[in-house]
């Protein structure tokens, strides 16, 4: 084990120490590392009682608060381990003020309080812990179960509705979410909303500006998941706000229909016979329309709904609301294609609510209208699907229609109208991420892009930081800063900062759900990126009696893998408690990291600095153009000819399907290593 250490980085030898000091006798540290680390790291590989030490560093004077903190973390899940409930309180009052080593504490200490029969205060806390950040699911889980013991039934089956929504391979959450849902009408609690009855909202949104109507027209495709796969939609119900046109997919009219609110069309695709036809349910009659497509057209510049899409497993209520044109038209036979082709910033509107939130300053807004406005046109000339030039999921970018648009989102998509960034006279590759833990990532790093705009940059003032030095990893990880991304009124603190809490066993389990690993044996991280990003961990397990080990060096994978439910970026500190049988993993950050860190624009913004000064700090080198640059070369055909890869991956959770790799994971699962 030593000997494979031999020819790596040192922060390489830094990581093997920590994840795998478990199987050792005696950890092997570098020089910079702290006592408080040190002391930390022979807690989790050994699992002796080191208190006394860390004591010393506790009521030290001259030791940094993060040691002194660090300290009183370790002291305090030693106490816990130990049932000794006074002593953990002590230790709690030193650390539990810094985020985010109280996530650990908040859940430790409910477990304790659950275990001795306290439950609302073990709600209380459990909730501390959620509200600063959403995805923290270990809590979440406990915290479902706690409200079930409360009798809370249907916040008990929110709580399951939204770990299913995290981990949709999954099937145990959404089967207590219905229990608990049922339980919830049993008790007469208050109606959920999914139990409420459907009704279709009103179908208006504010005038355009023109700036905003005259932009060049996107093909948008509606029937999309999350991951940018289509639905097998089979047929969908819509209304138009105004009096509409039916047309061939070349303009050519071919009827005239009433529109209006409330007034529900329904078009269904036949696919044994080819045939699609639409069905005016008010005036009782039905239509058959071309087999090869339509468009619907309404006759002023106005709106239409999407109210439901079924598939032949569900159907899903969508009640969204489109500007422009709806286009429609058969794939392979066997689904329709729904496309909505709209103005480019039209489009934007809808994606900036969705996309970083209509209540963030309007410098920042401004500067994710630009990068969106350049990454739409980016995507367009990159062909990343085949029938329409951006999809409306995450893949993309969110697209869910006028719902969240507002005065500030309109004023900042008008204001830069036509605004993209240029890199040598093309637009950029404009990647943007939710927050990027206080340092953007290198292209080159995520195997993304070579392009010289996305590289590595420190989202704050300070000037050093290294990835090298085993303390300043811990630092990193375990501690927040004042930079652009951190916590403020706009960020929470789990989005600049995690931790997940996962058993050896729950990684186990979730990871055979994409590899033939067996029992899981051990986790570690291979190689680090100068920026802190994790680029490879191997993961080793015994299948059938026979050792087998993965190397994983994808960023999404690694990202996918190492927690249910993913974790927030690959950029973390991994642990191994040996005694608890658990990894820790403490991440900076959410998302790939490249380009724009909305978080980070946001904290821009807040200090003064304008949409320019954002988007040149996270694409240096890019300039705003008010024109589109070189026009991207075409790439959507009528109907392609090749199937689309992860066209046939079929699941049918729709919009809330997340991280959802379908068959590229059997794909990349990867290099199977070889093993002794
Ligand atoms: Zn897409």
């Amino acid at each position: 084990m030593i000997r494979s250490l031999r020819g790596r980085t040192e922060f390489t030898a830094v990581f093997f120490t920590v994840s795998w000091c478990c199987a050792m006798p005696v950890c092997v540290l570098p020089a910079s590392t702290t006592a408080a680390v040190a002391l930390r790291t022979q807690w989790l590989s050994v699992g002796t009682d080191v208190r006394p030490a860390l004591d010393e560093i506790r009521v030290s004077t001259l030791a940094p608060w993060f040691d002194r903190s660090l300290a009183a973390l370790t002291g305090f899940q030693i106490s816990v381990r130990l049932r000794q409930a006074d002593r953990a309180a002590e230790y709690w009052n030193d650390f539990s003020d810094h985020y985010p080593m109280r996530q650990i504490g908040l859940l430790e200490l409910a477990k304790q309080h659950a275990q001795g029969g306290d439950t609302a205060v073990a709600e209380q806390l459990l909730s501390r812990a959620i509200s600063d950040d959403s995805r923290f699911i270990e809590a979440r889980r406990i915290r479902a179960s706690l409200r079930e013991k409360l009798h809370n039934y249907r916040a008990a089956a929110a709580d399951y509705e939204m770990i299913a929504m995290h981990i949709p391979s999954d099937p145990t959450a959404i089967r207590d979410a219905q229990t608990m849902r049922l339980r919830a009408a049993v008790s007469q609690e208050a109606a959920s909303p999914i139990e409420k009855p459907f009704a279709p909202s009103a179908i208006t949104a504010a005038p355009l500006p023109l700036a905003v109507s005259s932009s060049p027209e996107m093909a948008i495709g509606i029937s999309t998941q999350d991951n940018g796969n289509l639905l097998r939609v089979r047929s969908y119900r819509f209304s138009v706000a105004c009096d509409f046109s039916v047309t061939g997919r070349d303009g050519k009219p071919i009827r005239s229909y009433p529109g209006g609110t409330g007034r529900i069309y329904e078009v269904t695709f036949t696919p044994a016979k080819g045939h699609i036809s639409l069905a005016d349910r008010a005036a009782g009659r039905t239509h058959l329309l071309p087999t090869q497509g339509f468009r619907i057209v309404p006759s002023t510049f106005s709106t239409f709904s999407i109210d439901s899409l079924t598939t032949p497993r569900s159907t899903l209520r969508l009640n969204r609301i489109y500007r422009g044109v709806l286009e429609v038209f058969p794939y392979r036979g066997e689904r329709l294609i729904l496309v909505n082709r709209i103005p480019m910033d039209a489009y934007l509107l809808s994606v900036l609510p969705a996309e970083i939130g209509a209540d963030k300053p309007v410098e920042a807004l401004k500067a994710q209208a630009v990068a969106a406005r350049t990454y739409a046109w980016y995507a367009r000339g990159s062909c990343f699907h085949k029938t329409f030039h951006l999809c409306s999921g995450q893949h993309c970018q969110v697209y869910r229609g006028v719902a969240g648009e507002n005065d500030a989102v309109r004023h900042a998509v008008a204001a830069t109208a036509g605004e993209v960034l240029i890199y040598e006279g093309r637009p950029v590759a404009a990647f943007y991420h939710a927050n990027c833990g206080g340092m953007t990532h290198n292209g080159t790093e995520t195997g993304w892009s070579r392009a010289p705009y996305l590289r590595g940059t420190i989202d704050g003032p300070l000037a050093d930081v290294s990835f090298n030095d085993h303390a300043a990893l811990y630092r990193w990880y375990l501690s927040t800063g004042s930079y652009y991304s951190a916590a403020s009124q706009y960020i929470r603190q789990g989005q600049f900062r995690w931790v997940r809490v996962v058993t050896r066993r729950e990684m186990s389990r979730h990871l055979n759900r994409f590899m033939r690993i067996g029992e899981l044996k051990s986790v570690s991280v291979l190689k680090r990126s100068a920026t802190g990003l994790v680029q490879a961990v191997k993961l080793t397990g015994v299948y059938k009696k026979t050792p087998v080990s993965f190397t994983v060096t994808r960023e999404h994978l690694i990202r996918a893998y190492l927690a249910p439910g993913g974790i927030k970026s690959a950029s973390f500190l991994l642990e191994y408690d040996v005694v608890a049988d658990t990894y820790y993993l403490w991440g900076a950050g959410w998302g790939h990291g490249m380009g724009m860190c909305q978080s980070g624009a946001c904290g821009l913004a807040e200090r003064g600095k304008n949409y320019v000064d954002i988007l040149t700090h996270y694409y240096p080198g890019a300039v705003t153009s008010r024109q589109y640059g070189t026009p991207p070369s075409e790439c959507v055909s009528d109907i392609p000819a090749v199937r689309a890869p992860g066209d046939s991956v079929e699941s049918e959770d729709g919009e809330w399907l997340m991280l959802d790799f379908g068959d590229e994971i059997h794909r990349v699962v990867e290099q199977a290593d070889e093993t002794p």
